[in-house]
């Protein structure tokens, strides 16, 4: 990915990025040191890389489709965001809304696809009980994937 850094006199500290033409401007205070501009741009090349992943898969059709594979409950919504670093993902069963960490884009198809199932299954079970695993061992992958994602420092939270 390209890269331009803007450094500005008017900045105080906060660091902001977007796409233009193209490239990604990283904008930074002037006073920033040499390393902390690079931890800044890696930080923001990462998110960048991850939204454009998380864009390319169709997420609403991949949900709709495991739900009906493994007979659980389709949401009414399922989004990726950018602000679940270290859990995988989430399940609201007010609004029965599920949000997936954007840091699944980049995982094999296989991971994503066990997250997905596991926040499906707390539309019909809350907790991670009995009756919780009985319903994600549907999927035949469950446990290498929760093995993989243990791995990358990812877990399902406290649903
Ligand atoms: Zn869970």
């Amino acid at each position: 990915m390209d890269v331009e850094v803007v450094r500005s006199k008017k900045r105080r500290k906060t660091v902001s990025a977007q796409m233009v033409d193209g490239r990604l401007r990283v904008s930074i205070p002037s006073w920033m040191s040499k390393a902390d501009e690079q931890r800044h741009v890696d930080d923001m090349v990462r998110r960048m890389t991850r939204r454009r992943e998380s864009s390319s898969i169709d997420i609403v059709g991949r949900t709709r489709l495991l739900a009906r594979r493994y007979d659980l409950p389709e949401p009414a919504s399922v989004r990726f965001v950018d602000n679940q670093v270290t859990r995988w993902g989430s399940c609201t069963p007010v609004d029965r809304s599920i949000r997936l960490s954007s840091r699944l884009a980049g995982f094999p198809a296989w991971v994503l696809d066990y997250v997905i199932v596991h926040e499906l299954a707390h539309l019909v079970e809350l907790r991670h009980n009995a009756r919780f695993h009985a319903l994600v061992a549907r999927y035949p992958k469950a446990e290498r994937a929760t093995g993989f994602l243990i791995a990358k420092g990812l877990d399902p939270g406290d649903d």
